[in-house]
């Protein structure tokens, strides 16, 4: 079976081995390498390092000054950690649609959904390609809102040559599925020091000298153990992305032209870092997504629907008071016909061909 992700973490061995031999497990001088190597990623000053990227949304929201009252705009195709990380803040959660080109959210969708309690904009730089930043920063700028980023999948997109998490207030997972994986890990990534010194205070239980509190914070620290993990494959990251850009593009011209497939693109001006290659079903396939999703695992292919349903459309989240559900048409149609086929760094040319043919098979039958 050619699964859906692969981990491949053999090159962090020494690093975690020096930190079990240091004895300093918790934060410390691995998070630091961390932060600098985060940073240079996304092209800020600052990168403060959490223990994941729920975490890193929960405190970037928090740091902002969020709570009950405020809105926030986001996308509505997406993993519930951006809803959850909202609510967690006691604000309110409003949805603006996605496009079908880069299943992001659609800027003037954002503008159209702002209203006078409105306090931030929450785009999602979703399977790895960055949201329409040009725009939306455009739209944040002319309402004053604050701008966060939901960057978890998107390490190293950049949009007209500028990184994600460079825009603004820039949120990153580093969870074990993600293209840069800690096995849980998070980070904020900001140009604004002030902002970074209140994250690392609210990281830190409101302490920068023990026990003189400053604020009333929290423990969101990643551990040395953690950021050991993902700092080779932080240095190794061009060569990451390198793969599967390479792969996405192997998997593009073999799937070409076939009625009812809707492959993905990497639109101009930005570089997509292809955290998923999510084709899309349309009604003129000869199969529905689930039939090629059980298709292609009966061929030995691993697939997966990233995500079923719209984000709010779950039983918890229909009463739920801080969630105003919309009218969203093109993320409930592509929630439908979305479907996510392996290209990740662990696919030899060989896998990816014979991703391609088990596809091409199923749509000849
Ligand atoms: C993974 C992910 C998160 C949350 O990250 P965790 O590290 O699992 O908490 C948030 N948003 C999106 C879009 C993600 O894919």
């Amino acid at each position: 079976m050619i699964p859906i992700t692969a981990v491949d973490v053999r090159d962090s061995e020494p690093h975690v081995l020096a930190v079990l031999r240091s004895g300093i497990l918790a934060q410390g001088p691995m998070v630091e390498r961390f932060e600098a190597a985060v940073a240079e990623m996304a092209g800020t000053r600052h990168a403060v390092a959490v223990a994941n990227g729920t975490v890193a949304l929960a405190a970037a929201l928090q740091a902002l000054g969020l709570g009950p009252g405020d809105e926030v705009v986001t996308s509505p195709f997406t993993f519930v950690a951006t809803l959850n990380a909202i609510l967690g803040t006691g604000a309110t959660a409003r949805f603006a649609d996605i496009r079908e080109d880069d299943f992001c959210v659609d800027p003037d969708a954002m503008a159209a959904a702002i209203g006078p309690n409105t306090a931030a904009l929450l785009p999602v730089h979703l399977y790895g390609q960055s949201a329409d930043m040009g725009k939306i920063e455009a739209v944040a700028d002319e309402h004053g809102l604050h701008l966060v980023e939901d960057a978890s999948q998107a390490h190293g997109a950049t949009f007209q040559g500028r990184p994600v998490g460079d825009f603004g207030t820039g949120c990153f997972s580093f969870y074990a599925t993600k293209n840069v994986t800690s096995a849980e890990g998070g980070a904020i990534t900001t140009d604004d020091d002030a902002l970074a010194e209140h994250l690392r205070l609210l990281r830190n239980q409101g302490m920068r000298q023990r026990y003189r509190y400053e604020l009333a914070g929290y423990n969101y620290r990643l551990t040395d153990l953690h950021a050991a993990v993902a700092i080779p494959q932080l240095e190794r990251l061009p060569r990451l992305v390198a793969q599967r850009k390479e792969n996405a593009a192997r998997l593009s011209a073999g799937l070409a032209e076939l009625p009812g497939l809707r492959v993905p693109r990497e639109l101009p001006g930005r570089s997509h870092v292809w955290h998923q290659y999510t084709v899309l079903v349309t009604n003129d396939a000869p199969v529905t997504r689930d039939e090629l999703a059980a298709r292609l695992a009966e061929l030995g292919v691993g697939s997966g629907v990233y995500y079923p349903r719209v984000v709010f459309d779950h039983p918890c989240y229909r009463e739920h008071p801080n969630v105003i559900a919309a009218e969203v048409p093109v993320a409930a149609r592509v929630a439908r016909q979305c479907l996510s086929i392996p290209v990740h760094t662990a696919l030899s040319h060989a896998d990816v061909d014979t991703v391609i043919a088990a596809v091409r098979e199923v749509f000849a039958a």
